[in-house]
């Protein structure tokens, strides 16, 4: 199993909370993640998190183009356009998330 991880650098993406990183684990995929972290008063708010910074909830896409500067992402070029464009969304709130 070969993994390889790559960050689209790009001076548009917001200073934080996006992120756009390439995943090869078997399907090459650009992925967009959006991500809500954790401040000092969602701390006091809530008691499951433990850590500023630490994620509360992200949601991820597969894209194929940047959506902040418009170019093409490289990779994709054997990828299956119909089975593309998988999300997901991941809440690390509560009690459930917490499997360690
Ligand atoms: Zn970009």
């Amino acid at each position: 199993m070969s993994e390889n991880f790559n960050e689209h650098e790009c001076e548009h993406l917001p200073d934080k909370g996006v992120y756009i990183e390439f995943s090869d684990d078997g399907e090459p995929a650009w992925k967009l993640y959006i991500q809500r972290e954790a401040t000092e008063s969602d701390l006091e708010e809530n008691h499951y998190l433990e850590t500023e910074g630490e994620s509360i909830w992200t949601t991820m896409l597969e894209i194929t183009h940047c959506p902040f500067c418009g170019i093409q992402l490289p990779g994709l070029e054997n990828v299956d356009k119909e089975a593309y464009g998988k999300f997901q969304h991941i809440d690390s709130s509560g009690w459930s998330s917490k499997s360690m």
